[in-house]
């Protein structure tokens, strides 16, 4: 019997079941918004209750991290795998480390990397997980007996065609490493179970600078469309890590000026843009320094001003990369005050709910992370396929490969995210990457029955 499901419904069903868990709802939410109406437009995904099935992870699990750390003391970590949908591939997504991890986090992550998956085209699920274990000041011997004992509970959940975790936030080369290392011996396979490997054991070119890069070439898409390009643009960057430091670097090498990159601590601002020299040696070393943007200014690369975000910075470009919720309301008004006309999500869910609608309403172009840092999670899939066939493609093949990907990611949100009537031709790319990758994951559902 078909159900009658409609946003009020489905969102106060979660909201009873998982009121604690904010950024779970908040993500959830703003997807909701785009999609019930398509839903309610079809009799078989309503008839599927798609929607709601669609917002429950399939599988949570939860485990305690015992263990001994280089001193010989006991610590004790939580740790979470979100595997939240398996319908177009094996569940696929980062892993976090942060002290501030807890399953509200996760779900959100998880649930948004679906639809980021799915935008991809290539055949992945989606899921998310980590530990609250806080990497920060601690040896690297620690961070190895951290990675081997979550690994030892994590390992019976993965596998090449069942989950492939990757990187996140404070897991980079060195931790998927140590934890493809404890994998290995307690399985005895070689095999693509995780991504973001290092070059020479099953890794692939341009899995590092993927995300950031990929940003870029979704913004190089949008400025097409727009019959505009990057070169001479002010763009302001937050973060300093992975996503943000390939972001500036290729932003800087198609001719922008990137002025700022940012951290929790504070502010590095270059007045008059970042050099592609200072951002290579930051890609360099940004792993093994306690502080790179302080590094930086001693250097006279920039000038750093301490608890400061660089939103109220002047520019045209903003490419918010570092954390979830780093980009509120009056951070938005400042960036609209400031004459900016383009924010791109580097990072997964920056903006609050209420920065997002000022900026929809000022009508400037705004973008989802789940279209524009999808290039991390697209070369992951090609790290998959070229384990799975035991080669790796060259790095120049990978780059037009992650390219293509973005464009065809920018032209499904513009297809779906197109206002029918309006003379201005406004893109909405969030309801676009909703609604394309909505229909994607809800017909591979329809097709395999509940
Ligand atoms: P990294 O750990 O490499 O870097 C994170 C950066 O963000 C650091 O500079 C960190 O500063 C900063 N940061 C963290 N919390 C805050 C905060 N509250 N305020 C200001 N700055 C903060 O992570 P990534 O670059 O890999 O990831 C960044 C974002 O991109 C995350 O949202 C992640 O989920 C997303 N993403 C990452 C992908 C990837 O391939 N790596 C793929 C797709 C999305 P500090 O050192 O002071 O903590």
């Amino acid at each position: 019997m078909a159900q009658k499901s409609n946003f009020e419904e489905i969102y106060t069903f979660l909201n009873e079941k998982f009121s604690d868990e904010t950024e779970y709802l908040q993500a959830v939410h703003e997807v909701l918004e785009d999609i019930v109406p398509i839903y309610n437009a079809n009799e078989v995904y309503k008839a599927f209750d798609i929607v709601k099935r669609i917002c429950m992870p399939e599988r949570i699990i939860y485990f305690t991290v015992s263990w001994m750390n280089s001193e010989g003391n006991v610590e004790i970590n939580q740790g979470w795998r979100v595997q939240h949908n398996s319908a177009m591939g094996p569940y696929k997504g980062g892993l976090r480390f942060h002290h501030t991890v807890n399953l509200s986090v996760l779900k959100f992550l998880a649930f948004e990397q679906c639809f980021k998956n799915a935008l991809t085209g290539l055949p992945m699920g989606g899921g998310k997980g980590g530990s609250d274990f806080n990497p920060k000041g601690r040896s690297d011997r620690d961070i190895m007996l951290f990675c081997q004992a979550f690994m030892r509970e994590l390992q019976r959940h993965i596998g090449a065609n069942t989950d492939v975790p990757a990187g996140d936030i404070n897991v980079g080369a060195r931790e998927i490493g140590y934890l493809y290392g404890e994998y290995r011996r307690l399985n005895n396979r070689f095999e693509g179970v995780l991504t973001g490997k290092g070059l020479e054991f099953g890794g692939s070119y341009v899995r590092t600078e993927a995300t950031g890069f990929g940003l870029v070439y979704f913004l190089e898409a949008v400025c097409k469309q727009k019959n505009t390009e990057i070169e001479g643009k002010t763009i302001t960057v937050s973060g300093a890590g992975n996503v943000a430091l390939h972001a500036a670097l290729k932003a800087v090498e198609k001719g922008g000026k990137v002025i700022s990159l940012s951290n929790s601590r504070g502010l590095l601002h270059a007045a008059e843009g970042f050099t592609d020299k200072a951002l290579k040696w930051a890609i360099d070393n940004h792993a093994n320094r306690e502080n790179v943007l302080t590094d930086m200014a001693d250097k006279n690369m920039g000038e750093w001003v301490s608890d400061k975000k660089p939103w109220h910075l002047k520019c045209d470009i903003a490419l918010p990369c570092a954390t979830q919720n780093e980009l509120l309301e009056d951070d938005a008004k400042a960036l609209l005050d400031n004459g900016c006309k383009m924010v791109l999500e580097g990072a997964n869910m920056p903006c609050t709910n209420k920065a997002q609608t000022l900026f929809l309403d000022a009508k400037i172009v705004y973008v989802p992370g789940k279209a524009s840092n999808a290039g991390g999670v697209a070369l992951s899939g090609l790290e998959m396929s070229q384990n799975a066939m035991f080669n790796q493609r060259k790095a120049n093949v990978l780059d037009d490969q992650l390219y293509a990907i973005m464009e065809s990611i920018h032209q499904r949100c513009v297809d779906e995210g197109k206002s029918v009537g309006d003379e201005n031709h406004y893109i909405d790319y969030m309801k676009g990457a909703n609604i394309a990758a909505f229909r994607r994951l809800a017909d591979a559902m329809v097709a395999q029955g509940v």
